[in-house]
Parts: C-alpha cells; sequence; structure tokens
C-alpha cells in the first residue's frame, strides 16, 4: 500500500454487477471515500450545476459523459475530500479515462493500490436489473425478494420512497452492456497488463464477494509490507 491503512482502489465491472454496494463496504470497513460517479452526476443534475448540464444530454440516452467530463467529477469530489484513501466506483470506464486517472495519480505522487473486476455472466446481470430499485433519498440499491418485496415497501435504511432507475430497463442494460464490452473492457486489459488487476466471482452473495474483496486487499497490503 500507498501507506498504512490508506487504500486507493478502482472497482470495475458490468452494469448492475455490485460495484455501488461493494464500493459501500469497503468504505465503510476500510475507511474510504466511496465516490460513485454515477451518483455523483444525478447529484451535480439534481442541483443544476454547470457540470450536472454538460452531462444531462448523454446521461437522458443513458450513455457515458464525455471523458474530461468525467475525469473533471472525479478530481472536484476526491479533491473536496483530502488525501486519503478512496474507492472508485465507475470511474474509469474508458481506456481514455483510465490513462487521466494514470496520470492525474502520478502528479499527486500517488498510485492505485488496486483494481478490482466483479466477474458476473450476463444472464444474472439481467436478472438482477429486472429487480433491483434504488431509494430515492439515499440511493441504496435494493433487490425486489431480498430485504424489499414490492416497489411500495419504504426503504430498509432510511424509510425513503423506492423508485426504479430509468435504466433498470433490459434494453437500456443491453445497452450499456455492448457499451461495457466495447469500452470498459480494454480498460480491464490495461491494468491486467500493468500488473494491477485482480479479478472476483461477483456472482455469488453480497457478503461472499465482500469478504474476498477484503482478504485480497489485505493480502496486497501484507505482501507490500513484506
Ligand atoms: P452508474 O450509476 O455508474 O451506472 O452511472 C450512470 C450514468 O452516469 C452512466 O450511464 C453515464 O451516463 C454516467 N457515468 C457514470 N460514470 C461515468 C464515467 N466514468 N464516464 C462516463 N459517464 C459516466
Amino acid at each position: 500500500m500507498n501507506e498504512s491503512s490508506v487504500f486507493r482502489v478502482v472497482l470495475l465491472g458490468p452494469p448492475a454487477s455490485g460495484k455501488g454496494s461493494q464500493a459501500k463496504v469497503l468504505a465503510t470497513e476500510l475507511g474510504l471515500f466511496h465516490l460513485s460517479t454515477g451518483s455523483a452526476i444525478r447529484d451535480h443534475m439534481a442541483r443544476g450545476t454547470e457540470l450536472g448540464e454538460r452531462c444531462r444530454e448523454s446521461m437522458s440516452q443513458a450513455r457515458l459523459v464525455p471523458d474530461d467530463v468525467a475525469m473533471e467529477v472525479v478530481d472536484d469530489e476526491i479533491g473536496a475530500h483530502g488525501g486519503g484513501g478512496f474507492v472508485l466506483d465507475g470511474f474509469p470506464r474508458t481506456l481514455h479515462q483510465s490513462e487521466l486517472l494514470d496520470a492525474w495519480m502520478t502528479e499527486r505522487g500517488q498510485e492505485l493500490d488496486a483494481v478490482i473486476v466483479l466477474d458476473v455472466p450476463q444472464g444474472d446481470l439481467e436478472a438482477r436489473v429486472a429487480r433491483r430499485v434504488v431509494c430515492a433519498s439515499c440511493s441504496q440499491p435494493f433487490r425486489i425478494g431480498g430485504k424489499v418485496n414490492s416497489l411500495n415497501d419504504a426503504c430498509p435504511d432510511c424509510g425513503g420512497e423506492l423508485t426504479r432507475r430509468n435504466d433498470d430497463d433490459v434494453n437500456v442494460f443491453r445497452g450499456r452492456f455492448q457499451e461495457y464490452l466495447e469500452r470498459t473492457v480494454p480498460v480491464i486489459e490495461h491494468y491486467e497488463a500493468i500488473g494491477k488487476l485482480r479479478r472476483v466471482d461477483g456472482s455469488r452473495l453480497p457478503d461472499e464477494v465482500s469478504q474476498s474483496i477484503l482478504a485480497l486487499l489485505k493480502s496486497e497490503s501484507e505482501e507490500e509490507t513484506k
């Protein structure tokens, strides 16, 4: 690790692979700042900021926002949280974004500790999308048939109203999955080539996936302190 107990981690995976939930666990367990670029962008749009306005068109078509805009979101958010550890959820999503991130970290004299990819088969992802709901207040995702029974339930975490994300539709999912194959798989290959990539089977129960990721980071950190 770069400094004791400071982890700088990237979490990659196809849409609905569980990145958001796993990033939350890592943030809690390891005291990291969790940055979901998707949530940060939605927040900018809700607040009507200039950055949010630049994202609106791509977001409304479930397309990626331009690379430099996504990097600006990361720079802004992490900059506002000082120099501690972080887990990036949903960034970088294109090869150019990974180049921007690598250069940005080098400029700060830092490096990523690990890039973790959650592997989940496409069929499992589609089944998840069909059952996913999200809290309109705290953004926590839930699965119908898991902690909630229907869209009419209140959020188990904060009591907020449950809703479906407008990109949680199987056809929209397929478009995003295709985009993942075309644009994000090269990011995975890049980090694999430089020895930073760690693969985790994301098709298991969320707790099992979390345990694997935590064990993996722990062993990485022990390796580095040897
Ligand atoms: P997510 O919540 O991660 O599924 O992201 C929702 C939407 O936010 C995506 O469909 C994109 O429009 C945008 N977005 C999030 N992260 C990025 C990124 N790294 N690059 C470009 N667009 C992004």
